[in-house]
Parts: C-alpha cells; sequence; structure tokens
C-alpha cells in the first residue's frame, strides 16, 4: 500500500521509557500523530477513555475483532489491546505520519501488512535499571511488576527483528535517536515519492 504517510512502530518493554520517549517526539513534531489503541485493561492513575487508550470490555473487544476492526491485536499482560484500521488508514492515506505504541507481537503483525513501515526497539540499558524504574513508577501492585520483568525477558529478545533499536540509558540521548530514525526515514527516496509527488512529477523522476 503506498500511503504518502509513514509509519513508524515502537516497541519496548514497560518501564524502558517507550511512553516518554513518544510524548516528547510528539511535541517537537508536528507532523506526527499517535494511534490511540483499544484496551481491555482499567484506566491507570490519569488515564482517560479516549486519550490514553479507549476502554472497552472484552465482549466489545471480541466484537471488533470479529468485525475485522483491527489491524492487529495482541494479549499483552493479560489483557487484549488492538490498532484500528481506519484510524491509521485514514491519517497515513491523508499523508500524516503515524506512531503506534505496540507490543513486539502487533509490530511484527504490522510489519507484514506494510512493509514500509519502521519497526524501532527500545532497550533498558540493563535490567537493573529497568526493575528500578517499574518500582519508581509506583503505579503497579508488586506481583505485576514481578510479571512485567518475567516478560521483560521475551519482550527483549524479539529486538533483533526491528529496524533499528535504542537503548534508553539517558533521556536527552534516546530523545535524539528517535528523532534521527524518524527524520532520516522521510529522507528515503521511496518515502520521499510518495510524500512529495509533485515534487516527484515536475522533475520526471519515478
Ligand atoms: P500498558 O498497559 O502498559 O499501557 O501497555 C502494555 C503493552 O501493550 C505495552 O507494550 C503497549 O505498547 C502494548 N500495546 C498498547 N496498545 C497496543 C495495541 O494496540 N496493540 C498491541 N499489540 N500492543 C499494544
Amino acid at each position: 500500500m503506498d500511503y504518502p504517510g509513514n509509519l513508524f512502530v515502537v516497541a519496548a518493554p514497560s518501564g524502558a521509557g517507550k511512553s516518554s520517549l513518544v510524548k516528547a517526539l510528539l511535541e517537537l513534531d508536528s507532523h506526527l500523530v499517535v494511534s490511540v489503541s483499544h484496551t481491555t485493561r482499567a484506566p491507570r492513575g490519569q488515564e482517560q477513555d479516549g486519550r490514553e487508550y479507549f476502554f472497552i470490555s472484552e465482549p466489545a473487544f471480541r466484537a471488533k475483532i470479529a468485525a475485522g476492526d483491527f489491524f492487529e491485536w495482541a494479549e499483552v499482560h493479560g489483557n487484549l489491546y488492538g490498532t484500528s484500521r481506519q484510524a491509521i488508514e485514514e491519517r497515513i492515506a491523508g499523508g500524516h505520519d503515524v506512531v503506534l505504541e505496540i507490543d513486539w507481537q502487533g509490530a511484527l503483525q504490522i510489519k507484514k501488512l506494510f512493509p514500509n513501515a519502521i519497526l524501532i526497539f527500545i532497550l533498558p540499558p540493563s535490567w537493573e535499571e529497568l526493575a528500578q524504574r517499574l518500582n519508581r513508577r509506583g503505579e503497579d501492585h508488586p506481583d505485576v511488576i514481578d510479571q512485567r520483568l518475567t516478560n521483560a525477558r521475551v519482550e527483549v529478545a524479539q529486538a533483533r527483528h526491528f529496524d533499528f533499536v535504542i537503548i534508553n540509558a539517558l533521556f536527552e540521548t534516546a530523545l535524539f535517536d528517535l528523532k534521527a530514525i524518524v527524520h532520516s526515514q522521510r529522507l528515503k527516496y521511496a518515502a520521499l515519492q510518495r510524500s512529495k509527488p509533485a515534487v516527484f512529477a515536475n522533475l520526471n523522476l519515478n
């Protein structure tokens, strides 16, 4: 599918700093939009329906799967998460660059559907640092944190399948890396050909 917009998919184990990095990137780059996923998990802290996620029941989620509303969906930490087909298609067809913050299973499904999608994996600098960040966040029960650390072992092993890997030791450096990936993707011939068809036509390039 030759859409004018780019699709960036960011995955990471929980606590690696993915959400903060994506949030900072979006504040700096008005051409990027984030896709809001659907989930069956309960809202945490200050989360609002329609902002962080669309929070829906499991039967409603299953109905959406049956209706083909999701590009991809996955069970993560015991809850269901899915990316809405319509939201993404509309945005990249409209020339926006879209960022998906999803788990590695969803990322690999997206790459099959959109071979042009750029997969970015964020790694923590060490297991010790990841455990500290999850504890410091103070949002989850200790059992949940243990589960997330166990899952992180499986998740981190998937980094090899991604196009780019960022080690988030220092936030500013990781943000710089993320900006560099987004920027260089936009400068690829095929991406420019899709995003700037008028220039290419004028220069008789195809
Ligand atoms: P959390 O519950 O901490 O917000 O998210 C748990 C995990 O689910 C994170 O890795 C997050 O990126 C992932 N996730 C969020 N939305 C989606 C989605 O639409 N699809 C998939 N496959 N994973 C998602």
